[in-house]
């Protein structure tokens, strides 16, 4: 249990927001699990809102009661787990942006603490690989999405934008493509060139066909066997889920994963050497009833018990 008292002898909608009803600080001594917001979404390519993902995502976390019942465990018991609060982020400089998101990812992970990211567009993942792989080295990925995001460049000469990331993980070497599986890919684009490029550098490119015509273990015997016992960073783009049941987001997609898929994708995790992730692309404008920010807390809170099965 972190540090201020007892969190969960309060009502859920007693006091200031933070994920899970941890405490806000940035005193990292002995602690676990830093939970950070990153409110960027100047990258996106259509709809704009993500910059209020992470707001939204700590308010729908307040109901998170500690037992996780699924995966047998209490996250924020076993854990000494934060919220850091947000990185400092200039909508209008993409670069000095992504600088001060590595910058405090650095700071965090350096610390000795484990990081799970709110966003903010897809872009931000670049960024947190970076600090990720500066301490563990080349990283397994394992990116839920609807959108490959391996273009080379948006527009011309826009190379870091949510559309992008991924491309420019490859490049810097920071991804072990071996072990880099794209899941829950969809949907019209432009040509086929875009899932040929993508195939071409070198991951696993599993449509959702492909996903539901294997299911859900045999997706988990494919991650396991590519992953083995690398560092894994997960990286988890809300569109990946059917808008059904995440309409909020800024490049939704119809025909995706069920919000119970997807929490099974995540717990089938467990075991294997998760050093950090982020959810991403929560666009609350788009959001009626706070539907997929209620669904990305559930999935960070997954994500964190993972962690604290470890
Ligand atoms: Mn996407
Ligand atoms: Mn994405």
């Amino acid at each position: 249990m972190a540090t201020t008292g007892s969190p969960f002898l309060a009502q859920p909608y007693q006091g200031i927001a933070t994920f899970g009803r941890q405490p806000h600080t940035r005193v990292l001594a002995g602690v676990d699990v830093t939970i950070l917001g990153v409110p960027y979404d100047s990258s996106t390519s259509y709809r704009s809102g993500a910059r209020f993902g992470p707001r939204a995502i700590r308010e729908q976390s307040l109901l998170l009661w500690g037992y996780n019942n699924a995966q047998q465990v209490s996250p924020f018991e076993v854990l000494n787990v934060v919220d850091y609060g947000d990185v400092d982020v200039i909508p209008v400089d993409v670069s000095a942006t992504h600088r001060a998101i590595e910058l405090t990812a650095s700071t965090i992970l350096h610390a000795g603490s484990k990081l799970i990211t709110l966003g903010g567009d897809h872009s931000i993942s670049l960024p947190l690989l970076r600090a990720h792989h500066k301490k563990h080295g080349p990283l397994a990925v394992v990116h839920f999405d609807a959108h490959p995001d391996t273009w080379d460049e948006e527009y011309p000469t826009y190379k870091y934008s949510h559309g992008t990331p991924f491309r420019r993980a490859i490049e810097e070497q920071l991804i072990d493509t071996e072990a880099y599986l794209q899941i829950g890919i969809r949907g019209p684009t432009s040509g086929p060139q875009d899932y040929i490029d993508a195939r071409q550098l070198g991951g696993r490119l599993m449509t959702i066909d492909e996903a539901n015509d294997l299911g859900v273990p045999a997706i988990l015997t494919e991650v396991r066997q590519r992953v083995g016992s690398r560092p894994l960073y997960v990286t988890l783009d809300i569109d990946a889920v059917d808008p059904a049941f995440a309409p909020g987001t800024g490049t939704p997609e119809v025909g995706g994963f069920t919000s119970h898929q997807m929490l099974r994708l995540l717990r089938g995790l467990s075991g294997l050497n998760l050093v950090g992730a982020d959810v991403v692309e929560v666009a609350p404008p788009y959001d009626p009833q706070h539907i997929t920010a209620i669904l990305a807390a559930n999935l960070a809170f997954e994500l964190l018990s993972l962690m604290a099965r470890k």
